[in-house]
């Protein structure tokens, strides 16, 4: 039986046992103290691999070029994609929530009595940060720190950038043996991907289950179902765009795309991270759509912290949504100016749960939202974030791997069509 099946029996398996133990004391004291840990060992698990991953990855994958124009080439195509994409999806989301104003005319006291986790705001200062502050940021101080802290991928990227520009730069002889070295490091975290997708369907069927018990009041979410659709509908839009476009960009046949990254967009389900799926996501796009090693060791990466087509298409919509729901007029300017944020906003994200539901407070202030009132609309957003950050997950992953299959047809010619 292929990994994709397995995995899904996990979920459907774990959704039902979550069920039925929800019902009862017992099972949920079950579920959470045996079931739930494996769960959490998994996600540890996927993120203990993703930096040495990303170093030895990257650096093969640079070596492997041999020549710095090629990987300028690549980043400049990579960046662009990505800048594409994202602002896309932010006008995508603008579209469609103006569209269907999913905010108009809901009640806002009923929502504030539904919508019980109170937010602290003082956690989610700070976020706002001026123009070139990404780029500096993206510079470590301290690569062990660096090395040390999954949140700060870019950063070991950059560093891994300038050690393996650097490598092609001496003399080829003194180059070998560091370069073997890469590649039989790069075996070994091949394996380990390897042994943990094996595991999955058992660890996504242990995150399904504790996600059923941990589950809240339902009555926010059909409070907040016209947002919610809203955006999965936008979501959908983006997981039928890119299979088509990888079809007419790259000649990539849409069913072997859309069944290529399957167990990526299972594990990023489950995961809602993906940080932690990206181990799951370039093996997927190495092995299934073909695209080769070293345009994927570069590509998805960047993707999983910078690209998050599906976490920008939110941060329009629940921000419109919200000052729809308030009452808070928006001009054109005020629409532009989202754009903008959004857009920042996204790739300034972690790759991780939740994230986009931080960064929506750069995005709200950059328009004057009234302060008084962003506890209220954080408060609503989160209320219903958890199942549509799951899916938010599988469409930035899958956004990584259709960049990837782009670019990796327009600078290497890939084997990805055949
Ligand atoms: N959880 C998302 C991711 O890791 C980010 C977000 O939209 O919150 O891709």
């Amino acid at each position: 039986m292929s990994i994709h099946w397995k995995i899904l029996i996990g979920i459907i398996l774990g959704l039902l046992i979550g069920y039925l133990a929800s019902l009862s004391a017992f099972g949920v004291n079950t579920v959470q103290d045996f079931v739930k840990p494996v769960g959490t060992i998994f996600i540890k698990v996927l993120k203990l691999i993703a930096v040495p991953l990303v170093f030895v990855s990257l650096a093969k994958g640079i070596a492997e070029l041999k020549d710095i124009k090629k990987l300028s080439n690549l980043g400049g195509k990579t960046i662009g994609w990505y800048l594409l994409t994202t602002v896309f999806s932010v006008l995508l989301g603008l579209l469609l929530v103006n569209l269907f104003k999913p905010g108009s005319g809901l009640d806002i006291e009923a929502l504030q009595r539904l919508a019980t986790d109170t937010i602290n705001l003082d956690d989610k200062k700070g976020t706002s940060s001026g123009p070139l502050d990404f780029f500096v940021r993206m510079v470590p101080d301290n690569i062990f720190a660096a090395l040390g802290n999954n949140g700060q991928l870019l950063q070991v990227i950059f560093f891994t950038v300038l050690f393996s520009v650097s490598l092609l730069m001496i003399p080829e002889n003194d180059q070998k043996p560091v370069v073997r070295l890469i590649e039989s490091l790069n075996m070994i975290m091949l394996k380990i991907v390897d042994i943990i997708i094996a595991f999955s369907p058992y660890a996504v069927f242990a995150l399904m289950a504790t996600l059923m018990v941990e589950i809240k009041d339902p009555a926010i979410f059909s409070a907040l179902l016209n947002y919610s659709l809203v955006l999965l509908l936008g979501m959908a839009i983006l997981l039928t765009v890119y299979p088509l476009l990888a079809r007419s960009l790259a000649g990539m046949p849409v069913m072997k795309f859309v069944r290529g990254i399957l167990p990526a967009q299972m594990v990023a389900l489950t995961t809602s991270s993906s940080m932690a799926t990206l181990p799951v996501t370039m093996e997927c796009a190495v092995d299934n759509l073909g695209v080769e090693d070293e345009v994927v060791s570069f590509v998805c990466p960047i993707g999983a912290t910078v690209n998050m087509d599906a976490t920008s298409l939110m941060q329009s919509i629940a921000a419109v949504f919200v000052c729809q729901v308030i009452g808070f007029d928006l001009s054109i300017p005020d629409q532009l100016t989202i754009v903008v944020t959004a857009t920042m906003a996204s790739i300034g994200a972690a790759a991780v749960p939740s994230a986009g539901v931080i960064m929506l407070v750069m995005v709200l202030e950059s328009i004057g939202f009234p302060s008084d009132k962003l506890p209220l609309a954080l408060t609503m957003i989160l209320a219903v974030d958890r199942p549509l950050d799951m899916c938010r997950t599988v469409v930035n992953i899958s956004g990584d791997s259709f960049v990837s299959v782009v670019v990796g047809k327009s600078v290497l010619g890939n084997r990805a069509a055949s």
